[in-house]
């Protein structure tokens, strides 16, 4: 993968880049905000791994940035902030993942793999899934509601992917989090209610029911409406 490493710290970068490099990646590295942005603007990467603190444009404001653009490039955020809502915060931004500093680093391997897996499963890798009035094609990383085009993150697509493909199954949050988030150590089950969250507020309309089910102390489930 084409990694790019959004950090100032000048010694830390080079060590994240060695270790990545050593595991068969390509790494480049910006030492500030408005680098990245630019270069992740124009450049195609894999994958973004992006410090919180950063001179001018910090890290959340990147990756705002970066999703308000469309570009939906994975992104692993790396910060010394320890508190939920600084975690939650850089979620929201639209990162994919969270390690707090410090971190070992086959931990951040760990994220790194789950976050360069991709979201389909192989029976579905090139199938186009649709349940009720949602289709979603892996190959194109395009979801449709009733013919309108709805932008998800990377995490958020293969959420709904794993849901989608078993319509009216229910999965646990363990399994979710196994599946889509490569059950990296210290992923929390938390993510996986958040990130149901992020995708009610962009699947769901008004005054219908959501498609996604909350099965009560079990997990989640995908129904495809009346009629389906
Ligand atoms: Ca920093």
């Amino acid at each position: 993968m084409r990694i790019l490493i959004v950090e100032d710290e000048e010694h830390l970068a080079a060590l994240l880049s060695e270790v990545l490099v050593r595991e068969g990646h390509s790494a480049e590295t910006a030492s500030d905000g408005r680098t990245a942005l630019s270069r992740t603007l124009t450049e195609d990467f894999d994958l973004l791994v992006v410090d919180w603190m950063l001179p001018d444009l910090d890290g959340v404001q990147v990756i705002k940035r970066l999703r308000a653009a469309d570009v939906g490039v994975p992104v692993l955020m790396l910060t010394a902030r320890s508190q939920v809502e600084d975690r939650v915060e850089g979620l929201d931004a639209g990162a994919d993942d969270y390690l707090p500093k410090p971190f070992a680093f086959p931990e951040l391997l760990a994220r790194v793999r789950a976050l360069s897996r991709r979201p389909p499963e192989k029976e579905t890798e090139e199938t186009v899934l649709t349940a009720g009035d949602v289709t979603l094609d892996p190959r194109r990383h395009e979801v449709r509601r009733a013919g309108e085009r709805i932008d998800l993150t990377a995490k958020e697509f293969a959420l709904l992917a794993t849901l989608m493909q078993r319509p009216e199954q229910v999965f646990t949050r363990s399994v979710l989090l196994d599946t889509v988030w490569g059950g990296t150590t210290g992923a929390y089950t938390n993510v996986v209610d958040l990130y149901v969250h992020y995708l009610r507020k962009k699947l769901d309309r008004d005054g219908e029911p959501s498609h996604i089910r909350t099965v009560h102390g079990t997990g989640y489930t995908f129904d495809p409406g009346p009629g389906s």
